[in-house]
């Protein structure tokens, strides 16, 4: 979503918009939670969480999924696992036992790139080439153009591994 389409919308949408994301991005990881224990083994998960934003925008849904997950009771904050730019905190699962670095990187005034990604692993972006959400603060001209994007509904069956409804 634009800058110019976020000024014009009014605040009551905006909210709902807001909630609506975050109401998904719980059900998804609390499928996750009930079926594995913790969500660090669901390679859609990795993805999400981990990859690359652009330069002139934000994936809303990859923001939330970050800040949602990090409230998850099976991880726990520890010691910083490396020094990084935007590394904000080092998190471990109690329940397999994997490391998740927290990035937060302020890409222009109070708006952020967040990314959860495993200490010492691969870019988690060439899981699923060039996926991201339709839910998207750009800055004006710096749309992402060509990339293929997902509605919430769709992302939501996409991360459950169900079949996307276009
Ligand atoms: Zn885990």
């Amino acid at each position: 979503m634009s800058l110019a389409v976020t000024l014009i919308m009014d605040r009551d949408a905006i909210n709902r918009n807001i909630e609506n994301t975050v109401s998904k991005v719980a059900y998804v990881l609390k499928q996750y939670c009930s079926d594995k224990g913790c969500p660090c083994n669901i390679k859609q998960f990795v993805y999400w969480a981990g990859k690359q934003q652009g330069s002139g925008w934000q994936d809303n849904i990859q923001n939330q999924l970050v800040e949602s997950s990090l409230k998850l009771v099976c991880f726990e904050q520890i010691g910083d696992c490396e020094k990084s730019y935007g590394l904000e905190g080092s998190y471990i699962c109690n329940n397999c036992g994997i490391k998740w670095n927290h990035f937060s990187i302020e890409w222009r005034m109070l708006a952020f790139h967040k990314r959860l990604m495993k200490v010492g692993a691969d870019d988690p972006g060439k899981l699923y080439e060039e996926l991201i959400s339709n839910d998207v603060f750009a800055t004006v001209g710096f749309e992402p153009a060509g990339r293929k994007t997902l509605s919430l509904e769709q992302w939501v069956a996409f991360m459950l591994g169900r079949n996307l409804k276009t």
